[in-house]
């Protein structure tokens, strides 16, 4: 049993439960780049969310710097070879706005990061999510996608140009937590289980 620093408090990422100190917790990654704590009740649902157990019996080292290597757990999980299909056929792209072909670029960015796995993993436990995707006001173009259920929500950053374009930034356990901004549901996770804006649907 590995022994962990427990001076902040730990707690499950799933019930949220806070852990004993010692307490043992598996260690899990929702979206192969960060790993959290999971009690030892809630792995199956870990499992289930499609996060990914972490392997070795030692801490995953996180670099920091440069571009990820794509994941060995990509392939475990069938993850498709090659770019996922654009949400939006090229046609319809060219007759939208810019506000809103940067909708739909964040939803393909988004379709395209393990973190959609997570989305639909949820979406299998709990149901379909109310989904919004909102442009932040400033320069960057950085675009945040929220996702909500009645009992969990999970919000994420989409910065088109970086070469991790998308990241997760916030999440918690009751809607109501959720600012205002972000809860003009504008998406919707579809039958093929992507996201996808309502402009184009
Ligand atoms: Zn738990």
């Amino acid at each position: 049993m590995r022994v962990t620093k427990a001076t902040v408090h730990r707690a499950c990422a799933v019930c949220e439960r806070t852990l004993l100190q010692g307490e043992y917790a598996l260690r899990f990654s929702p979206d192969g780049v960060e790993f959290v704590d999971v009690c030892p009740l809630c792995q199956d649902v870990a499992l289930d969310y499609g996060w990914v157990r972490e392997g070795g019996p030692t801490s995953p080292v996180l670099t920091p710097h440069g571009r990820r290597k794509r994941p060995r757990w990509a392939q475990l999980l069938g993850a498709k070879n090659g770019q996922p299909e654009p949400v939006v056929p090229e046609p319809l792209l060219r007759r939208l706005s810019d506000a809103e072909a940067a909708l739909v670029e964040a939803a393909d960015l988004f379709n395209a990061s393990l973190f959609l796995r997570t989305v639909q993993g949820v979406a299998r436990a709990l149901g379909a999510p109310l989904v919004s995707i909102v442009p932040l006001s400033g320069v960057t173009g950085e675009l945040v996608l929220t996702f909500a259920w009645e009992i969990t929500w999970y919000q994420y950053r989409v910065l088109p140009e970086a070469a991790q374009p998308v990241r997760l930034a916030d999440r918690g356990a009751d809607i109501s937590e959720i600012e205002p901004a972000f809860t003009e549901w504008n998406a919707a996770l579809d039958d093929d289980g992507r996201i996808v804006p309502n402009i184009a649907r």
